[in-house]
């Protein structure tokens, strides 16, 4: 087990709780008609009320509930009402694609009960999950039925719940709300692009116990010609080191044809000098999908010439690698 996920182990080892139910047992006083200004100043203060009903959890719920009116959970910034329409995602309420015991993620993580969301707040022209990012599809799940299966799928040895998608971070609220109803001593996992705004990260303080970052560029030229989004760069570090803080962390970076220098190569820079103890996963399994024909240099699989690359750079800088099976197409 690697030194970094060592809460992640305990929780497995039933030595400590899973951050979410300990946020379910911290009483705070609150008033439902607060608004929120107020609501985020219980949050912020954390103040217990022994005597109150409410919890922390319930907190978070509430406030969610309130930016869901004007949403701005990522730095899309979209300040729709949720309620009666979708945003740059294309998501309202959160739609399930599928949900399943995966045990095709890294070794330490599986079998890990997966829960991929409709909808993504990227538009990545290369998308390997198109069908269920891209689309419309999926359907609702009320959150005390998947709340159910959460708790059953522990019976079956999941190692943990992993919030995917597409995009968890549409979702914020209904997971929140299926974590509600849940029960199980499992690690909660954030399996994200980290485009979330600094809200909803202050929102998974405490809920979250293993932050999954998808880090995918290393500008944001590349980012917003490839999956449409601004500002990438400065958004994506600053939530590495929130997350740093929050949580544990296992950071996953696609290596991409021909964007050695201008994404890769920063990427782990940047990961030796300002967060030298994560664990990375260099993924190989990068394919020409969905519109990514259309763009000459990444219209063809990676290469064994650009894994060794990525693979020879990352020892250069002694970033911790996680030892996993390459698949070269
Ligand atoms: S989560 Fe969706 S609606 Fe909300 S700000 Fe992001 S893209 Fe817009």
């Amino acid at each position: 087990m690697p030194k970094q996920l060592d809460i992640y182990e305990k929780i497995l080892n039933g030595e400590t709780q899973a951050k979410y139910l300990l946020a379910k047992q911290y009483p705070v006083q609150f008033e439902s008609m607060e608004g929120l200004k107020g609501l985020w100043e219980h949050h912020e203060n954390k103040q217990t009320s022994p005597m109150s009903k409410a919890s922390l959890l319930d907190l978070k719920i509430k406030i969610s509930d309130e930016i869901f009116k004007s949403c701005d959970f990522c730095e899309r910034r979209c300040k729709v009402d949720r309620r009666k329409e979708a945003g740059e995602c294309g998501v309202q309420e959160a739609r399930i694609a599928s949900q399943f015991l995966h045990w095709g993620e890294e070794p330490i993580l599986v079998p890990s009960f997966t829960i991929f969301f409709s909808g993504c707040n990227f538009h990545c022209i290369f998308c390997q999950n198109w069908s269920i990012s891209q689309m419309n599809t999926g359907k609702w799940i009320e959150p005390e039925e998947l709340a159910k299966a959460i708790d059953e799928k522990v019976e079956e040895g999941a190692k943990n719940v992993n919030w995917v998608g597409g995009e968890p971070t549409p979702n914020l609220p209904y997971i929140l709300k299926v974590l509600k109803f849940a029960h199980s001593n499992l690690p909660q996992i954030w399996n994200s692009n980290m485009y979330c705004t600094e809200k909803a990260m202050r929102l998974l303080d405490g809920i979250i116990d293993v932050y999954l970052t998808d880090f995918k560029y290393g500008n944001d030229g590349c980012a917003s010609r490839l999956s449409k989004v601004k500002d990438y760069w400065e958004t994506i570090t600053r939530n590495h080191l929130t997350a740093n803080n929050q949580g544990e962390l296992l950071i996953r970076h696609l290596v991409m044809p021909n964007h050695f220098y201008c994404c890769t190569k920063p990427i782990l820079d940047w990961i030796s000098e300002n967060l030298p103890n994560s664990l990375v996963n260099l993924m190989f399994q990068y394919r020409p999908e969905y519109h990514a024909r259309e763009y000459k240099e990444i219209s063809q699989p990676v290469s064994m010439k650009d894994y060794t690359k990525a693979r020879d750079y990352a020892e250069h800088l002694h970033v911790d690698l996680m030892r996993t099976i390459p698949s070269i197409n």
